[in-house]
């Protein structure tokens, strides 16, 4: 079944909040979300994947911003931490796989996660970006087009009927 954008968000937020009760998540919605749909599938792992990196590279009791903004023509969505960060002149090589930036310590990974990310993100026909400051935080930004609905497709869509609590931000 259909549901809003943004509770898809709020329950995505909720999920990844569950695993790690030393970040905070802060979800916030900004406006309404005209009529539309995007792929689930799709959506929960580009999402799940860039909120999951922003809480693994960022310092205990830090925020995690989720913001939610919808254009006439596109859907935004930015995950901001206050984390490491990524070196300038590495920045260029975040999508490829197995990356893994200078100043990751004893962080592990597989530096397989964005690559992947940037695929689906592709297969969408969307753009994802990234800013980021050495020590002080990362943003990434993604914006993904609406594309028509196919009945036969109901149960993979995200639907963006506007919700009614879209203003309201959401804090875990
Ligand atoms: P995994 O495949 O398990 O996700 P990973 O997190 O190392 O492993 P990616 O998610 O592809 O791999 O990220 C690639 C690299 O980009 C990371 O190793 C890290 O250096 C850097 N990176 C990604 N997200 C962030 C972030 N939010 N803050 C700082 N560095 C990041
Ligand atoms: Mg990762």
């Amino acid at each position: 079944t259909p549901i809003s954008l943004a509770q898809f968000c709020r329950q995505l937020v909720e999920e990844v909040q569950l695993t790690t009760s030393t970040h905070t998540i802060v979800f916030c919605a900004h406006n309404q979300c005209p009529n539309g749909c995007l792929d689930q599938q799709l959506l929960r792992h580009i999402l799940t994947n860039l909120l999951t990196n922003a809480i693994k590279y960022s310092p205990e009791s830090s925020l995690v911003q989720f913001d939610l903004i919808c254009e006439s023509q596109k859907v935004i969505f930015r995950i901001q931490d206050q984390g490491i960060g990524i070196p300038a002149n590495e920045q260029p090589e975040l999508f490829n796989s197995f990356f893994r930036a200078s100043n990751v310590g004893s962080i592990s990974g597989t530096g397989l996660g964005l690559s992947i990310v940037k695929k689906a993100v592709d297969l969408h026909g969307g753009q994802i970006e990234v800013e980021s400051r050495l020590g002080e935080g990362t943003t990434f930004t993604v914006k993904l087009p609406y594309s028509g609905c196919r009945l036969s497709d109901k149960d993979k869509l995200v639907s963006l009927h506007p919700s009614t609590t879209a203003t309201a931000p959401l804090l875990n």
